[in-house]
């Protein structure tokens, strides 16, 4: 499905990010493993994706960092000759109601996770045009599509996310580039692992299909908004959370 094409994830050493990178290279996909502190599970990612015979890099950058991302993308068009797929994963969360939300907690919220998209997105930008080819797949939230008490600067980034997507794809449609964004329920990762018990349980018993979600179920949509068979597909924003936000 993927076979000959490149893949850059963001934030790709762990968790969702993981996932995507090795469903990618599963279905084909050479992949460009990104990771900002993790370089030793970054670079066990990549040596799976050898093993499965695809090519495959670890790279370091902070994707809130606009020059060091088109230092990355250049160094990485060089090694692997064209970029297909931009997945930006890479995420956090600062969680406080915002009476006791720092100024800080709401900018580095808004630097890694609507500014980093950005800043990958613009540096592929004269890249996907020349090709007049790519995808984009940008990962937002339900949060974004629905806020949550204790959550408004990740609720913010992750709406600012669906805003840049649905411009981009405008942007974009006339030469043949899709952009889209996967919004994720409550998936089973190290950021939903810092929730208290009784929080998980408040979330559990929102979602009407009765489970967490996998980075699986994600990296499966993703890799579909990826290939061919989703080319008519631009502009939206695809729900992967067991119902929630119906
Ligand atoms: P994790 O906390 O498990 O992993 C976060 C990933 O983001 C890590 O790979 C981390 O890299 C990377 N990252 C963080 N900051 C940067 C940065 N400045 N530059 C590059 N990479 C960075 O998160 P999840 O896997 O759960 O989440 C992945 C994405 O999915 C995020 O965008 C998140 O907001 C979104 N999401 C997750 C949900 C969930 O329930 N888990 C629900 C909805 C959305 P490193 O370790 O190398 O620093």
């Amino acid at each position: 499905m993927l076979t000959g094409k490149v893949a850059l994830v963001t934030g790709a050493g762990r968790g969702i990010g993981r996932q995507i990178a090795l469903t990618l290279a599963e279905y084909g996909a050479d992949v460009i493993v990104n990771y900002n502190g993790s370089r030793e599970r970054a670079e066990e990612v990549v040596r799976e994706i050898e093993t499965m015979g695809r090519k495959a890099a670890a790279v370091q950058c902070s994707v809130a960092d606009f020059t060091a991302c088109g230092k990355m993308i250049e160094e990485m068009l060089a090694e692997f000759g064209h970029i297909d797929i931009l997945v930006n994963n890479a995420g956090i969360t600062k969680d406080n109601l915002m009476i006791k939300m720092s100024e800080a907690d709401f900018d580095a919220v808004i630097e890694t996770n609507l500014k980093g998209t950005f800043n990958t997105m613009k540096h592929m930008y004269r890249p996907f045009l020349k090709q007049k080819a790519g995808r984009i797949i940008n990962l937002s939230s339900v949060t974004g599509l629905l806020g949550n008490a204790g959550q408004a600067n990740y609720a913010a980034s992750k709406a600012g996310v669906i805003g840049l997507t649905k411009s981009a794809a405008r942007e974009l449609a006339g030469r043949n580039i899709t952009v889209n964004a996967v919004a994720p329920g409550y998936i089973d990762t190290d950021m939903t692992q810092a929730m208290t018990d009784a929080a998980k349980e408040a979330v559990l018993s929102q979602i009407p299909l009765k489970r967490a979600g996998t980075p699986e179920d994600i990296a499966e949509t993703v890799a579909f908004l990826a290939s061919d068979k989703a080319s008519y597909i631009t502009g939206q924003v695809i729900s992967v959370d067991g119902g929630m936000a119906i």
